[in-house]
């Protein structure tokens, strides 16, 4: 087995790989990686995107066709959600400051302020030239909640290149368990238990050749009176998604779909999921605030208790 750790798109980052001993496999997986951190992080100011948002309200930027590609789909589900997810969220996202300031709760006007910047119908995309605007001054982008799931389907794109069948793929949670375990069995990839320390699992999925994306509020968070003040910003309120949801995982074929929604079902609610699932053909967990767990119809479980894809 071949394996690798390493830290890019702001998070830590896994490989391993079952089938294979060519290391270079791993450095080329870790480069393209870094090659869409070094594009589309929001923290660098010569990334396409620091470059974007230099320019909002002023002019045009060229970017790579790999931001260009994950842009489109940004504003695809933000169009498909009608605004839960939101890639022009950047400015609610640094007033917040959910992990970097210490329990920090805005003043209503704060807030106010900074949801009048939001709104994906300001991105100007023209793929002849492949550029891309913000128009009005102050607004900016953040692929936060879409750019992993882009790099995980890369990464397994550079594995099946290079000839791997069998490999976990974990890119700061969003997974793609590739092929089957090397003992031909389904892997086994667990949800964590939202209320519990990293490595206590709620349920087990079994599956192969999945992607698997979790979005949750027990990451980066802080409660106050009572309050889960966390991550996940509803844009159209200004404030972090007011939910019973503690998690939505969602399974899949493709990672940067399963990421978007991962994002858009927990902000837009359990009930608002089926028309977004059956559209991606896409499964989900929820784990609710009392820790109950459901799933869509076309996962069931197992005589071990398993959750399995029907
Ligand atoms: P994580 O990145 O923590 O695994 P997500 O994929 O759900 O979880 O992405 C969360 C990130 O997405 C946030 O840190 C933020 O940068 C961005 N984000 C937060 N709220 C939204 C939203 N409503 N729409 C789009 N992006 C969002
Ligand atoms: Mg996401």
């Amino acid at each position: 087995m071949l394996e690798k750790t390493f830290q890019s798109l702001g998070t830590l980052n896994h490989i391993r790989i079952f089938d294979s001993d060519d290391e270079r496999i791993l450095y080329k997986a870790q480069a393209r990686v870094a090659e869409i951190n070094d594009r589309m992080s929001a923290f660098k100011s010569d990334s396409d995107i620091g470059r974007l948002n230099a320019n909002s309200g002023k002019s045009p930027v060229a970017v790579s066709q790999d931001t260009f590609r994950v842009l489109e789909q940004a504003v695809d589900f933000s169009e498909v959600s009608h605004g839960a997810f939101d890639c022009t969220v950047r400015p609610l996202v640094e007033l917040w400051g959910i992990g970097k300031k210490l329990n920090f709760i805005p003043t209503a006007a704060e807030v106010a302020k900074a949801k009048s910047k939001i709104g994906y119908k300001d991105i100007v995309l023209d793929p002849k030239k492949s550029t891309a605007l913000l128009r009005h001054h102050g607004q900016a982008m953040d692929l936060g909640g879409i750019a992993k799931g882009f790099a995980a389907d890369e990464t397994r794109r550079v594995l099946i290149e290079n000839g791997v069948k069998s490999a976990i793929i974990n890119l700061g949670g969003n997974i793609i368990a590739l092929g089957k375990r090397p003992d031909g069995q389904s892997w086994r990839i667990g949800i964590q238990n939202p209320v519990k320390q990293t490595g206590r699992h709620i349920a087990v999925l079994c599956l192969e050749d999945k992607t698997i994306v979790t979005s949750a509020s027990n990451e980066r968070f802080f409660i106050k009176d009572g309050v889960r003040y966390h991550h996940l910003i509803d844009p159209r309120t200004g404030y972090p998604a007011d939910t019973s949801l503690l998690s939505v995982t969602i399974v899949c074929e493709n990672s940067m779909h399963a990421d978007a929604l991962s994002t858009a079902l927990f902000v837009m609610g359990k009930s608002q999921c089926e028309p977004l699932l059956s559209a991606y053909r896409a499964l989900a967990v929820f784990i609710e605030e009392d820790l109950t767990c459901s799933f869509s119809n076309k996962l069931r479980k197992n005589e071990n208790e398993e959750i399995v894809v029907l």
